[in-house]
């Protein structure tokens, strides 16, 4: 965080008297003082990164205009490349935020915009680009490509006082390729396809709790992800399949009793659109009441060096740790299911910054013993969807 504060006279010309006050923005971001990145094209080196949510906010005594947002990349010290961020989104995501707070559900809007963290809780949310004091605007889900890595980010909000007198207020986060402490191997057994891998086209990607998160799913022999129709949690290929602990570690939070209703599957002559609509209310209202249990049966294991593993939507009942076993990297866990926020079964697997999986930061994980479905060798690259892989077999 870093402010620019500019004393100004404010001179009240009826009584002749003047008193000194202070004009100053502050700039806020999510993440804040790292960026991690993501390959778009790991051979090219170019790479990709979200700025989650930030927050302008006047903490002078003077209203101030905002006039631009600008964020710029910096190698060496020289500005690459540069994005403006227009004001129409600015009011747009603070009217936004505001109604989803005013809804109830702290945990799901703050996991969203962040709003407490950015802004506090006695400021209040601008309706215009005029930020009275102690308010603010929001923006968020800035997705940047870099052609070429930049070292720092440099965020920057310019506005005028009521005074005509410039300000402006800046940001910096630094930009960096994650490197893991610890060595993983992949957390499910058998051949797996990636429903979902860590690229902007998956959900994940847009919220820092879940951004590096990879969701392994299967296809049987005529290659859908399900016998019969679909109805059925256990017509699913990856239903029941174990799932392993990626290294070793400590368990550090266990939840293994909450049922896998068949309700979310897709009905037969069910529209896709309407569908998608019935599984949206559905887990805003999970969230809002429960933003943990969007998660469903899990597992999180504390690997060390601010490193801890969370698998999500394990079976009912087949949790096969607990509370403050140590586990070796292999070890079976539990059983990939349907609990929680999961339309269909499959594991949610990710690595984060802390044990809480709305608190912490998600980070970009790979593996050590992966292969793809044709031999290929995939130690140390990062998944992407659609990509079938397996565990090589252990040497003998
Ligand atoms: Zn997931």
């Amino acid at each position: 965080m870093h402010r620019l504060i500019v004393p100004v006279l404010v001179c009240l010309a009826v009584q002749f008297v003047s008193a000194s006050a202070t004009i100053a923005l502050d700039f806020r971001t999510v993440p804040w003082r790292t960026v991690y990145v993501y390959p778009v094209n790991q051979q090219r080196g170019i790479y990709d990164a979200v700025i989650h949510a930030f927050a302008v906010v006047n903490t002078g005594d003077e209203s101030v205009t905002l006039d631009t947002i600008e964020i710029e990349a910096l190698k060496d010290r020289t500005v690459v490349q540069t994005w403006s961020v227009p004001l129409l989104h600015l009011e747009r995501t603070t009217k936004a935020a505001a109604a989803l707070y005013a809804e109830g559900g702290l945990e799901d809007a703050e996991s969203t915009f962040h709003t407490r963290r950015l802004a506090g809780s006695t400021t209040t949310p601008a309706n215009t680009s005029v930020l009275v004091t102690q308010s603010y605007m929001l923006g968020r889900s800035r997705y940047l490509v870099f052609p070429q890595k930049p070292d720092i980010l440099r965020l920057t909000a310019h506005g005028t006082s009521l005074s005509g007198v410039p300000v402006s207020a800046t940001e910096t986060v630094n930009v960096e390729i994650y490197r893991l402490k610890n060595a993983y191997t992949l957390p499910v057994a058998g051949r797996v396809m990636m429903s979902g891998g860590a690229d902007a086209h998956v959900n994940h990607r847009w919220s820092q709790a879940a951004e590096f998160a990879l969701d392994f799913d299967a296809l049987g022999d005529n290659t859908s992800r399900y016998s019969d129709a679909g109805r059925t949690v256990s017509e699913y290929e990856i239903y029941g399949r174990d799932v392993l602990a990626s290294a070793d570690g400590t368990v550090v939070e266990i939840v293994a009793n909450h049922d896998e209703a068949d309700e979310l599957l897709r009905e037969p002559d069910e529209e896709m659109a309407a569908y998608i609509r019935r599984i949206s209310v559905w887990n805003r209202d999970m969230a809002s009441r429960n933003i943990a249990a969007l998660c469903g049966n899990r597992v999180v294991i504390d690997h060390g060096q601010d490193e801890f593993s969370l698998s999500c939507h394990l079976k009912q009942n087949s949790v096969r740790v607990a509370m403050g076993d140590s586990v070796r990297q292999g070890q079976v866990i539990g059983q990939v299911g349907k609990s929680g926020n999961a339309s269909v079964p499959h594991l949610h697997f990710q690595l984060s910054d802390g044990p809480g999986q709305f608190n912490s930061r998600s980070l970009p994980v790979t593996f050590t013993n992966i292969r793809a479905d044709w031999g290929g060798n995939l130690n140390g690259k990062y998944l992407l969807g659609g990509q079938i892989v397996e565990a090589k077999p252990p040497k003998q």
